[in-house]
């Protein structure tokens, strides 16, 4: 009983608020508005590759990786995860690819950080759709942050910013590059050009969120 007037009280202080939208929900961490727009169709647009995402960098994408990507919300794979998962199940091309490919993070960012959240993206769709998760890219250079720069200077940032690692074989396999947000795509298309020199058959991305 004391227990229950507590939590009223405190609730009304410190409402629950939805990851997404910043707006009180009754208790859930996304709201039913926020997570129908998370599994609602994809985005795809063909850069040098085809690239899929679940919506644009807006609300409540722009919330919600912020939260998953600096303050350890990994409570955020389960949905992004089952949501991408959907995507790949319901694609022509991408279900029948071999390997998910996380774009890696440079070992210092890693060390801040202590995750690479698309790793964990990638791992979490491949337990759902049965796909083998390979981080074979290495990231030599540790780029500038890629949100204050203009596309041109973005495509110089990641230019030869990534290897391969000999020990894995990717020769003819399908792929699907796994990253949080694409902004113009220079991240992914570097990733997928050193997959294409590494005899790689098609590469694929597929983002949470386009900004
Ligand atoms: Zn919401």
């Amino acid at each position: 009983m004391i227990l229950k007037i507590l939590k009223s009280f405190y609730d009304f202080f410190f409402p629950p608020l939805c990851f997404g939208c910043l707006k009180i929900t009754k208790g859930e961490k996304i709201c039913p508005s926020c997570y129908q727009k998370i599994f609602s169709s994809p985005i795809i647009v063909n850069k040098k590759i085809r690239i899929y995402a679940l919506g644009y960098f807006n609300i409540p994408f722009n919330n919600l990786i912020h939260e998953f990507k600096y303050h350890h919300r990994l409570f955020l794979k389960e949905i992004f995860g089952k949501a991408l998962s959907k995507i790949i199940i319901n694609d022509y091309y991408l279900k029948n690819c071999d390997y998910l490919i996380p774009v890696p993070l440079h070992k210092a960012r890693l060390r801040e950080r202590g995750y690479n959240q698309s790793e964990i993206l990638a791992k979490e769709i491949g337990k759902i759709t049965d796909k083998q998760v390979l981080t074979c890219l290495i990231r030599k250079k540790n780029t500038k942050s890629q949100t204050k720069l203009k596309e041109k200077e973005r495509i110089e940032n990641v230019k030869d910013a990534f290897i391969f690692d000999n020990h894995y074989n990717i020769e003819n396999k399908n792929l699907i590059l796994i990253d949080d947000v694409m902004t113009t795509g220079a991240t992914l298309i570097s990733c997928a050009e050193v997959l294409i020199e590494n005899k790689a058959k098609e590469v694929f991305g597929l983002v949470i969120a386009i900004g």
